[in-house]
């Protein structure tokens, strides 16, 4: 039988994995999280619930490659209370409302002296727009432009009640090992390199939708019979996170044989790749595969946006995609406030989650084989390949055997079957698995 393929979950009900996806996405938004502190560990410590997550610690100061790990940031409280007390603006309500990374300040300040460290957005009048001021001391507040514009003249006095202090950077690693399908029955070395970042505060599309589909990718991993690779999902804050276990595991560096950065899997549109430096590696043809028969788009690689920029830079040249939908700063709810929970829909994660299942279900299976009765075609029939009843014209399950059978001269991969023959990766791997039950086929050996 062929497996059933899945389409688009867009139209049904979404089930219990959307439901645990959102409910994951729902504790997390209102942590603070940031590059470093407890908002990044109580994240780790929620994802850790659905994997076997590793708590990874680098200490403040420490170097990682041209950057520095920052001291660690923790908030206890900061807000603007203007001449009558009333809080113009304050962390406790959202945590967008300060500068991730403030340092410490407790003034009275003219309104004069004070809207230097405001931020808004003119043209969005009512979203907190994120900033941060990670590699600047600085303090400053975040807030609808609306509100701004209604402070009066006057004093105000100022709190930013915060800790700059050497402590660590966190992030969670979660491994699933190979199966023994390596030679001599070892397992193999290859590794599938997943990264997600933790490190924005309260945003569900740049952010949390990224880790909370990984999670569930991990648990699909860690649940098949069989792996070729080893998968290793990491959790980590953006640049610093990726690089600093890029420092730690030089080792394990040259094993990655494909990489994947999810985020903003969630905000409408659809699903889009952006492809590794190089563009032409393995991550690239299955999941162009996959995206492009759901309808995605894919585009080139540019040394921008997420830890992508990172894994591909010349010294590792690791090869590494990204998976979004919309990308970042082509919609307007980005870095704002108004990427929130209701912003990000359950069909579009579970789609998401099942092309990545689908990518899966490539890097594990992709192999040439070699046709064992090469001489013309092989009677189906004979051998209970063929449908007893035929039809008119040949179904997509004994065309999905033709096209394999026509094309396995020990080289050509079943993706570029699929993709010659316009069928899905799944379908042809079930032909070639039924060929070579047949003993019309064998897989050739790598
Ligand atoms: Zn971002």
């Amino acid at each position: 039988m062929l497996r059933p393929v899945p389409g688009p979950a867009v139209g049904r009900p979404a089930g219990p994995v959307a439901a645990r996806m959102r409910e994951r996405m729902e504790r997390l938004q209102p942590l603070h999280r940031s590059l470093t502190g407890d908002g990044v560990r109580e994240s780790l410590a929620v994802l850790g619930e659905s994997v076997p997550l590793r708590v990874r610690t680098v200490p403040s100061g420490a170097r990682v490659f041209d950057w520095t790990v920052p001291e660690e940031w923790s908030v206890r409280a900061a807000y603007v209370a203007d001449g009558s007390g009333r809080r113009v603006v304050d962390v406790a309500e959202h945590p967008l409302h300060l500068v991730g990374y403030s340092t410490p300040v407790r003034a009275r300040l003219g309104l004069d002296e004070l809207r230097p460290h405001l931020h808004s957005l003119p043209e969005q009048p009512d979203v907190v727009p994120f900033r941060t001021s990670y590699y600047t001391r600085d303090w400053g507040f975040c807030l609808r432009h609306r509100d701004l514009l209604a402070l009066a003249p006057g004093e105000y006095d100022v709190v930013v009640d915060t800790t700059l202090a050497p402590g660590e950077l966190t992030y969670g690693e979660v491994v699933v090992p190979a199966t023994g399908v390596g030679p001599g029955g070892r397992a193999g070395q290859a590794e599938v390199l997943v990264t997600s970042h933790v490190c924005h505060p309260a945003m569900a599309n740049d952010n949390l939708t990224g880790l909370t589909v990984a999670v569930e990718l991990a648990a699909h991993v860690a649940a098949l019979p069989q792996r070729r690779h080893a998968y290793r999902f990491l959790f980590a804050p953006g640049t610093l996170g990726v690089l600093a276990w890029l420092a730690r595991n030089p080792d394990l560096v040259p094993r990655v044989r494909h990489a994947l950065v999810l985020t903003g899997l969630g905000g409408g549109g659809p699903l889009v790749y952006k492809q590794t430096r190089h563009g032409d590696r393995g991550i690239d043809r299955a999941v162009r595969h996959v995206v492009g028969r759901r309808g995605g788009e894919v585009r080139a690689y540019s040394p921008w946006g997420y830890d992508e920029r990172q894994l591909n830079a010349v010294g590792f040249g690791v090869p590494a995609g990204r998976l979004t939908r919309t990308p970042h700063g082509e919609y307007p709810e980005y870095h704002t406030s108004a990427d929130d929970l209701a912003f990000v829909g359950d069909d579009e994660l579970v789609d998401a989650l099942e092309a990545l299942t689908e990518v899966v279900d490539v890097l594990e299976h992709d192999a040439a084989y070699t046709n064992l009765a090469p001489y013309g075609e092989p009677q189906l029939g004979p051998r209970g390949l063929y449908p007893a009843t035929g039809g008119r014209s040949a179904d997509e399950e004994v065309m999905a055997m033709l096209w394999t059978l026509g094309y396995s001269d020990g080289a050509t991969s079943l993706l570029a079957i699929a993709e010659t023959a316009g069928l899905p990766f799944a379908t042809v791997r079930a032909a070639a698995a039924r060929l070579a039950a047949a003993g019309l086929l064998a897989e050739r050996s790598r």
